[in-house]
């Protein structure tokens, strides 16, 4: 029986990515390998989480009959069951799966038919040099790249990271993400319009409305 650590599951608004506003089951797995300074979710990179079954979370998500589900963390790649729980959803019929990683794991671990969602960690986050720089190589077309920003030296190294790894040729989204309480989302929303990147602002949707 395989198991992975499990923070929370939850049912609410998908907050972020090119999905924003969908209802979504969440699985949030426990620990992540990185420390951000940002990290908005400390309480699942700390916690070492509950051991489930996989068939118990496929069956918590065929209950809640959402058509989206993210497999988010804490870090997902950094579980052994990981590739497990990611097949089962995807045999769940008519599902979505989105799967959000801080990109320092190789992404082809990622069922091809699953959505990833692929950080690449400026310097403000403390964790630049973690990325596996191979990563960028693995997107998929319909895959997603996000940078989170804590000031203008983070838009610089994002802006320059999405000529060098030629990012819009290999996928579909990259989204610029101004870190909570760091960098003000009116302040980036102004660059844009100034240098008009083929990029997509990202505000955090479930914190504006206040849900989980
Ligand atoms: S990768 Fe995500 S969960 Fe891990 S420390 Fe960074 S923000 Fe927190």
């Amino acid at each position: 029986m395989t198991t992975v650590a499990v923070n929370e599951l939850f049912v609410s608004i998908q907050g972020e990515s090119s999905r924003q506003g969908y209802p979504c089951f969440f699985i949030r797995l426990a620990g992540c390998n990185l420390r951000c300074r940002y990290c908005d979710t400390p309480y699942a990179r700390e916690n070492g989480g509950d051991t489930m079954d996989i068939a118990s979370i496929v069956q918590a998500c065929r209950e809640t009959d959402t058509p989206l589900i993210t497999i988010t963390g804490g870090e997902p790649l950094a579980q052994p069951g990981f590739g497990h729980l990611a097949n089962a959803l995807l045999e769940l019929p008519s599902r979505t799966v989105l799967v959000e990683t801080n990109g320092s794991y190789d992404i082809s671990a990622i069922p091809e038919q699953a959505i990833t969602i692929m950080d690449i960690k400026c310097p403000g986050s403390g964790e630049a040099d973690a990325m596996d720089t191979a990563n960028p190589e693995r997107l998929r077309a319909h895959d997603e790249v996000k940078f989170v920003l804590n000031d203008r030296a983070d838009y610089s190294f994002a802006l320059d990271a999405l000529r060098r790894f030629r990012l819009t040729e290999r996928c579909r989204h990259i989204l610029f993400a101004p870190a909570a309480g760091k960098l003000d989302p009116k302040l980036l929303s102004q660059w844009l319009i100034a240098d008009r990147p083929p990029v997509r602002l990202q505000l955090q949707w479930h914190r504006l409305l206040g849900v989980r």
